[in-house]
């Protein structure tokens, strides 16, 4: 399940929910990618995603990228992409915990390797694993890809807010032009 994320594209800050944690991930600037997965995975410390797991951390996201154009497309992925996350998909991965117990165990921090690890696999599920429901903006100048999450499969924009209400506005226009006309 994704949670979005905050994006700057020409100038306007905007919410862009990509439907799948590894799509977020990918979305934004590289200069953003260090504190996006300090963020994301609470027990990664900012200060310990060091200048190799940084170079890691960007190997990884531009196969996720790579692999989820392809897909969108309806094209082969490359093979770099896909051996990139099968790679950082069969290292530990963050555990899930269960709150209540009595035990510490998987409370402490993780390492950036283990939040890296969880991102590949759900590009896996998620990107790899319904192909059907990887989709480009329809938006000729955005594209951004996503993960359509809706119950009727029918998601066309980025975000509504953005690419959805232009596109409304343009048709709104066009409508009055040919009343006009
Ligand atoms: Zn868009």
């Amino acid at each position: 399940m994704s949670r979005g994320r905050w994006v700057i594209t020409d100038g306007s800050r905007w919410f862009f929910d990509a439907g799948a944690d590894s799509l977020d991930f990918t979305a934004g600037p590289d200069s953003e990618v260090r504190h996006w997965i300090a963020e994301r995975f609470e027990r990664v410390p900012e200060a310990e995603i060091g200048e190799r797991e940084l170079a890691d951390a960007l190997a990884l996201r531009a196969a996720i990228a790579g692999v989820a154009a392809s897909v969108a497309d309806g094209e082969p992925c490359q093979h770099d992409d896909i051996d990139t996350l099968n790679l950082f998909a069969a290292t530990p991965d963050v555990p899930p915990v269960l709150a209540g117990g009595r035990r510490q165990a998987g409370a402490g921090r993780i390492r950036v390797g283990q939040a890296l690890s969880s991102l590949a696999r759900d590009a896996i599920v998620n990107v790899g694993g319904d192909p059907e429901r990887i989709r480009r903006c329809a938006a000729p100048e955005c594209r951004l890809v996503f993960h359509d999450e809706s119950r009727t499969g029918t998601r066309r924009w980025c975000s509504m807010q953005r690419c959805g209400n232009r596109a409304k506005v343009r048709a709104f226009r066009g409508r009055a032009e040919s009343a006009a006309g």
